[in-house]
């Protein structure tokens, strides 16, 4: 009997495109002898496929199932059609198709099989930094359109030679279509230069780099998303020039460990903790450190995890290759600035830090810098979504041409166009005004790469936020979202949640629509509407911004608030400046109610005397949190939830009463840093069951950046499923405010009705 024969299309949709998608399905239409053809339209990639029935089911479950390491199938279509008689199967040319989801794969960390070619003397790539393939190297940050062809990227420049071309234009090769191909004949290569940028004459700029930086000198060193600034690890001197010249006394350095045995010599690693290092998006891990790892202490001070990754691109590996196992790489910034990507901008802000840079020729057209992620009971927690992680899209449920602008601090854009949320890279504090600029630029950078023309901008209630500012500024629809309804609303866009919810949100700060500053919320809704149910008692705070840079002002007005006179508590702080801020307070000078979770956690670190100025932000919680005394699970302090005009009201006066009496038995740090995490999550998880009897909702979701604080978040998390609750964290979507602008777009979509 002849076997049937059928044709079916197949219409793929999602990360297909500059993965190898198209020869990776020829290869499996020649592997089960399907004819017809594939194709790529900037959005999709379409397969017309001609085979026995039998094999033609293998070959569809195949290409969705085993699909190239980058390629993510969001859709797939498949319609039978009439035979043609195809008599062979060949790739066609992309073809560009507007208006349609388009998907950018991101960077992605250097694969083995490259490492070999480079790591090899008899290989045309031996030692060349700019090695890639069709399974790794820089995508998103070289991408200026699509569809994602060589001449739409920043590798136009560079004509490939001879033998890159022969690889590019054959199927069977693992660089067929591989649009940054190159070698050192034809592609960019590296430079040296001084402080100043004068080129520093040298056979190999590496190898010189290696000795300079084991001499203690600190290097600017171009990467795929921008600049890094490098010392040697275990080097204090080095270490402390570096925080010196960059005015950065006290927040964490990331360190680059030559491999996974690197780290185990300092870090302790759980084999997720492992899997997420050595993933492919490679991203910086907050990992516990050792109490017997030898690394100076100046790298995290006070900290007991360190920021670790592992090397990345060809370049990173060659500089462990001469005997340096662990380098500190911090972005290329001065203080809160976007990190420096552009070589004579890079020398003009960095040359009072770097004593020389070691550059090249490839230029960067979309600066990103390293991802931050944790594991978080047992979950993968993104706190900085950036290069390895960015694109990142999320269906919705209606869209129009919305664009959401975050909030302030930590910010991000999100684009809602046909039927996605894509979200930017991370770009920081928009009262930095290089910041700002980026800010604005990506917003046009996104527009164009995906060729969208915003309507409304969402922004957030507080009218004075840059980005609430630049909203006013655009010709267009404008609507505002709560910031702790954002927060909500982003951890239920990730986790598609729709129905009624209770919103566990606590974060620094975030305009009410009350008119106070919020941030100890327990809000109840869903995407489109909440109402606030019950919150942490407001205080009256002082000294706006000021209160937030020095912690011991947020203890000096809970205390006077409760009727204790700060200078009895404060003995770190000046007499005179604590007079100052009660006189502020007794006469209502520059003071706001807030219910702000983050000033609370401020409040406790500085009475219990771990921090009363911070230099980077939530410092002084960071260190609370470092101090706990784990063993301490089953103390806390007092506390009451009262009820007001049907709202909730956790009472904080036992807790700082309790506080004060355990520091006049002189109770440990660590122990009264437990017990106050401890209240916290107490009377949060009672909150949550008066909440529950009430509303008969079981579904609870918890954001807001004081969940960063690892302790508080497992802590509530198990008591809350340990009483029954559905409980949802954000893990993808940062639950800090880069989160803000995934939630602002999740409740726009739903509350303007579209
Ligand atoms: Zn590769
Ligand atoms: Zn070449
Ligand atoms: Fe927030």
């Amino acid at each position: 009997m002849i076997p049937m024969k059928k044709r079916y299309i197949i219409r793929l949709s999602g990360i297909v495109q500059g993965v190898g998608y198209r020869p990776f399905v020829y290869r499996k239409a020649l592997e089960h002898n399907i004819c017809g053809w594939v194709n790529n339209t900037g959005a999709a990639v379409i397969i017309d496929a001609e085979g026995e029935e039998y094999k033609l089911r293998i070959f569809i479950t195949d290409i969705i199932r085993y699909t190239p390491v980058l390629a993510s199938v969001e859709k797939c279509e498949i319609t039978q059609e009439k035979l043609r008689g195809y008599g062979n199967f060949e790739i066609k040319q992309s073809t560009e198709e507007m208006s349609t989801a388009r998907f950018i794969s991101p960077d992605i960390g250097v694969c083995a099989k490259c490492m070999e070619e480079v790591s090899d003397p008899n290989s045309r790539r031996y030692r060349y930094s700019f090695t890639n393939c069709t399974d790794c190297g820089p995508r998103y940050s070289i991408i200026k359109g699509l569809p994602y062809d060589r001449h739409n990227t920043v590798m136009k420049k560079f004509s490939q030679c001879g033998k890159c071309s022969e690889e590019y234009n054959n199927p069977e090769s693992r660089r067929y279509h591989t649009q940054p191909n190159c070698c050192s004949d034809c592609g960019p290569s590296l430079f040296l230069t001084d402080c100043r940028g004068n080129v520093i004459d040298c056979d190999d700029p590496i190898t010189k780099t290696v000795q300079y930086v084991k001499e203690g000198r600190i290097a600017a060193i171009k990467g795929i998303g921008g600049f890094h600034l490098c010392c040697d690890a275990f080097n204090p001197e080095a270490i402390n020039e570096l925080r010196r010249r960059k005015s950065r006394p006290h927040k964490p350095f990331a360190v680059m460990a030559a491999n996974i045995d690197s780290v185990l010599k300092h870090c302790e690693l759980s084999n997720y903790e492992q899997e997420l290092l050595s993933s492919v998006k490679r991203p910086i891990v907050l990992l516990r450190k050792k109490e017997n790892s030898l690394l100076p202490g100046s790298i995290a001070p006070g900290l007991k995890r360190l920021g670790m990754m592992l090397p990345y691109s060809p370049l990173h590996y060659l500089l462990f290759d001469e005997g340096i196992n662990l380098l500190i790489m911090t972005s290329g910034n001065t203080g809160g600035a976007p990190i420096q990507y552009e070589n004579r901008e890079s020398i003009h802000r960095l040359n009072e830090i770097a004593d020389f840079f070691l550059l090249h020729n490839q230029d960067i057209y979309n600066p990103i810098d390293d991802s931050v992620v944790k594991a978080a009971a047992g979950k993968e927690m993104v706190i900085r979504r950036a290069r390895g992680y960015i694109p990142y899209a999320q269906k919705l449920s209606e869209s129009d041409e919305t664009i959401a602008l975050g909030a302030e601090e930590k910010s991000t854009i999100c684009v809602a166009h046909s039927g996605y949320a894509y979200m930017s890279r991370y770009l920081g504090d928009l009262k930095d005004f290089d910041t700002y600029e980026q800010y604005v630029s990506e917003v046009k950078k996104m527009s164009s790469l995906y060729q969208f023309k915003p309507k409304v901008y969402v922004h957030d209630l507080h009218p004075q936020y840059m980005s609430s500012r630049y909203a006013s500024e655009q010709q267009g629809g404008i609507a505002s979202v709560q910031h702790h309804h954002a927060h909500m609303a982003s951890c239920m866009m990730e986790h598609k949640l729709y129905d009624n919810v209770i919103g566990v949100v606590f974060d620094g700060t975030g305009l009410g629509d009350n008119g106070s500053i919020w941030g100890g919320e327990f809000l109840l809704g869903n995407r489109k509407s909440f109402q606030r149910a019950g919150h942490l008692k407001a205080v009256l705070l002082q000294g706006g911004d000021m209160a937030i840079k020095e912690p011991w002002r947020c203890a000096a007005a809970y205390l006077y608030q409760l009727g204790y006179d700060p200078e009895d508590f404060l003995e770190e702080v000046s007499g005179t400046d604590i007079r100052i801020v009660k006189q502020a307070l007794a006469s209502n000078l520059n003071c706001h109610l807030s219910s702000s979770m983050g000033r609370l956690f401020d409040c406790a670190a500085s009475i219990i005397g771990i921090r009363q100025s911070i230099t980077y932000d939530a410092q002084a919680a960071i260190e609370l949190e470092n101090i706990i005394d784990a063993s301490i699970d089953d103390q806390h302090y007092s506390y009451s939830i009262n009820e007001n005009n049907d709202m909730l009201e956790i009472d904080y006066s036992a807790i700082i009463s309790d506080l004060l009496i355990d520091r006049k038995c002189r109770v440990s740090a660590s122990v009264m840093s437990a017990k106050f995490h401890n209240t916290i999550s107490k009377a949060a998880v009672d909150m949550l069951i008066k909440l529950r009897e009430r509303h008969q909702i079981n579904q609870t979701v918890l954001s807001g950046g004081v969940f960063e604080n690892m302790y508080l978040l497992e802590s509530v998390y198990k008591k809350l499923r340990d009483e029954g609750f559905t409980v949802y964290f954000n893990q993808q979507v940062p639950i800090n405010d880069s989160g803000i602008s995934v939630g602002q777009l999740a409740v726009a979509a739903e509350a303007l009705g579209r």
